[in-house]
This record gives C-alpha cells, structure tokens and sequence, in this order.
C-alpha cells in the first residue's frame, strides 16, 4: 500500500475534508498520485447535492470498476455526501460492490482502520492533526459540521448530520499550525458558519471565533462561508467591519426572490427582510463585496415568482451570484411534498436570464476597479500570470517576473471583465510576517 489518488467533488467542506483525509494518508506513509492506474487506493469524495454532480460520481466510480477488477487487492473507498447512514449504506454496498469502504463525511476511521489493519500500525497512535501538510497559500478551515435548518430542498441535513461546532482553542490550533506551514490567508468553513457556536457549551459566536483567530501570526486575511440570513448578527456585522485581518465579503444566499417560495422552501425570512439585511451589511462595512445563492424552478415557481429573483438580483447588485437549477433529492421535504413541474427547458431558461442580467452587473462592478489600487494577496499562477484576490475576493491576473507567492502587494488595476480584473505591480510593498 504504497500511493493512494484521490477525486473530490463538490464544495469547499468536501475539498477541505479530502485534504485532511490526505494528511492522515501522508503521515502513514501514503504518497499522491494522479494516475488512478497507479494507485493502491482509490477515493472518491462524493456530493450529491444536486443530480449532475451525483453523475459525476457515478461516472468516476464507474471508471475505477475496473481496476479493482485487475487488481482486486487494490481499496475503493466512497465518502462524502452520497453517504447516509445504516440502511442507506446497505443500498449503495449492493449498487457499487466493488467500493470496500463507505465513509460519511469527516468520519474517516473506517478508511483509516482498514490501511491500519494492511499496514500493521496502530492509527490511534500514529497520526497527527489532521491538517494538510503542504498547504497552499490559503486554506479552508472547517469549523461548522452539518446543519439543523431543514430547508426543503437541501439533502445536508440528511447526510452530515445536525450541527456540530469545533470548540475555539481547536480551531485557533489548526489556524496556527496552517500559519506555520506557510498559508497566509484562511477561510473559516460551515453550512451555516454565522450559525457558529450555539451548539457549545459557552455558546461562542462566530464575532468570538473571529477575534480569536485574528490574534494568530502570520495569518494577514481570514474569510468565512457560508452564511444564513437568520444567523447574520450585528456582532457579526460589527467584528467584520472592527478587525482588520477580517475580508469585507459576505456570502449570504437568499435562494428565491417571492414570498411563497421562500416559505416553500422552509428559508424562514422574507424578500422585504433580505433585502434590509443586505442595505445593514453594506451601511455598517463599508465597500463590502456580497454574494449569494439562488434556486430557479423549484416546485409550484411560476413565471412572476421568478421574476422577484429576477428583481432582486437586479436591485441588490451582488458581486457574484451563484444560480442552480432545482433538482429533487432523497430524503427531501420537497421531494416528499411538492412536484418537480418546472419543465427542464424552463428551468434552463431562467438561469441564462440570471446568469446574463448577472454577467452586466459584474462588468460594471469590476469596471469601477479600473484606475485605483487595491491591495492583493498573491495565491497562484496559471498560466505565466500570478494570480491574486483583492480583499473582496476579486480575482486579479497580474504580470510580474517576481517571485510574488503568498506576498501582499498593491495591485494598480488597468482592465476589468465580468470574471476578472488585471493588474500591474513593480515590486513587493509588504509580506506578511511568517
Ligand atoms: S441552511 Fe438550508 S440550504 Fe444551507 S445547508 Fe442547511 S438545510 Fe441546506
């Protein structure tokens, strides 16, 4: 059991518990590969949060078959959200035989005693924190597992469980050995991350948890994602717009525009509340980017019901949007409840007209980046150009022979589109004390 690939699909949690599953890989001995052929183990991180990506899962594990056929002491391992638990599992053992482990998300012991039983080691003795021993300049840091909102539509709840928080000192650790290995920049992670805390003793928030990361060296940014409305506070609000170190962005998805729908899909607020959140956010933190989620076609949506998240997206100006098309999943209240009659023609109808209105708003964003400087993390480079994000998560391209990786410079912006800004630098102006 020499080299393990690993295929990760889905959100930021789902690459953030690959990465940690790899470190537990690396420090028994595992080295990567990107040829699945070469490997010993294969793992899949699945997500099934909306049907085209649970075919893409369906297609990779396809691809693995066989090569666990020619090599049946090769291990196939299935985690992440296609994972439910007991019986569930029992109906994925006899869809995919060939797969010799099912983990759910974050749960990986099962994994971890099957290679400690080949390799003939003690996992509870051998291995570390969990965190990832080559990380990039900026890391995800889950803090949040799960979610105890329910919306109607939303398979998390079934599938990672009820909320669970890690207490402050454990994610002031992580953040501290992420420092010493160089990252510079991390982004505090949970399905509802403002939700942070209730579920704890001392019931910490997520302004709490802020201050406390933010007293960590050699950390220069600290973002979080993904908030609910419901969850947003003023301390929030407040501690975003106090600490330095804390990015002015704000990702707060408002899933549908009309009334009806949002109650549909159990969201708990309304169109009129949304909209005064966001004119809050944007009073109390100034030059704040925000970015939301929208659902089109779901159950019962009818063409002037859409049109308020037509409206909303054109009033509210976001700096992103994320729009998804409703797909029913197991489990679901809305599956169980509600008929998916929004014809797929429909559906696909709508999230062009989002997605261009959409496209317009951004240009002109970006556009009023032109001219001025902004101050930049360097992150990668692709391409023969360095890539960068501005405190509001714009990505810059920037053309420098420099070595500028994880420096913060100030980028003059010359040219903008709807996806990205491009910069000019001369030299490093700061790096961030390691
Ligand atoms: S808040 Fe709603 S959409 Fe978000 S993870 Fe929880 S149940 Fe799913």
């Amino acid at each position: 059991m020499e080299r393990y690939f690993s295929w990760t699909i889905g959100c930021q949690m789902n690459k953030a518990d690959s990465e940690r599953l790899e470190s537990a890989l690396t420090q028994l001995g595992l080295t990567p590969t990107e040829s699945p052929e070469e490997a010993d183990l294969l793992v899949v991180n699945s997500c099934v949060v909306r049907q085209n990506a649970e075919d893409k899962v369906v297609g990779m594990l396809g691809t693995l078959k066989p090569l666990k056929r020619d090599r049946p002491d090769r291990v196939v391992a299935l985690m992440g959200c296609m994972v439910g638990p007991g019986r569930e599992q029992d109906a994925l053992r006899a869809r995919f035989p060939y797969v010799d482990v099912f983990m759910q998300p974050q749960d990986y012991a099962p994994l971890l005693d099957l290679l400690g039983e080949r390799l003939g080691v003690d996992v509870e003795g051998c291995l570390g924190p969990l965190v990832p021993p080559n990380p990039e300049v900026t890391a995800f840091v889950p803090i949040i597992q799960g979610c105890d909102k329910f919306c109607s539509f939303c398979i998390i709840p079934y599938r990672r469980g009820r909320q669970v928080s890690k207490p402050v000192e454990e994610v002031v650790r992580e953040v501290s050995l992420l420092a010493q290995r160089g990252v510079r920049e991390v982004t505090l992670l949970g399905q509802t991350v403002d939700a942070y805390g209730y579920d704890l003793p001392d019931k910490p928030d997520l302004a709490l948890l802020l201050e406390a990361v933010h007293e960590v060296d050699g950390i220069g940014r600290i973002r979080f994602l993904t908030s609910h409305p419901n969850d947003m506070t003023d301390r929030i609000i407040q501690a975003v717009a106090d600490l330095p170190k804390v990015c002015e962005n704000f990702n707060l998805p408002f899933q549908a525009g009309d009334d009806v729908v949002l109650e549909n899909m159990r969201r708990g607020y309304t169109n009129a509340q949304y909209r005064d959140l966001v004119h809050k956010v944007r009073s109390m933190v100034p030059g704040v980017a925000m970015v939301t989620d929208l659902i089109v076609g779901f159950p019962g949506e009818t063409e002037a019901q859409f049109q308020q998240t037509y409206d909303l997206v054109n009033d509210l100006h976001f700096d992103k949007v994320h729009t998804a098309m409703y797909s029913p999943r197991p489990n679901t209240i809305s599956l169980r409840q509600l008929t998916d009659d929004v014809p797929q023609a429909e559906k696909h109808r709508r999230v062009s007209a989002i997605d261009q209105l959409q496209a317009g708003i951004q240009a002109d964003i970006n556009k009023a980046y032109v001219g001025n400087v902004y101050e930049v993390l360097v992150d990668g480079h692709r391409r023969g150009q360095w890539t960068a994000r501005t405190r509001t998560d714009k990505l810059v391209y920037i053309d420098n022979p420099q070595p500028l990786l994880g420096h913060t410079i100030d980028a003059a912006i010359h040219e903008a589109t709807s996806w990205s800004l491009r910069g000019k630098t001369a030299v490093p102006v700061a790096k961030i004390p390691s």
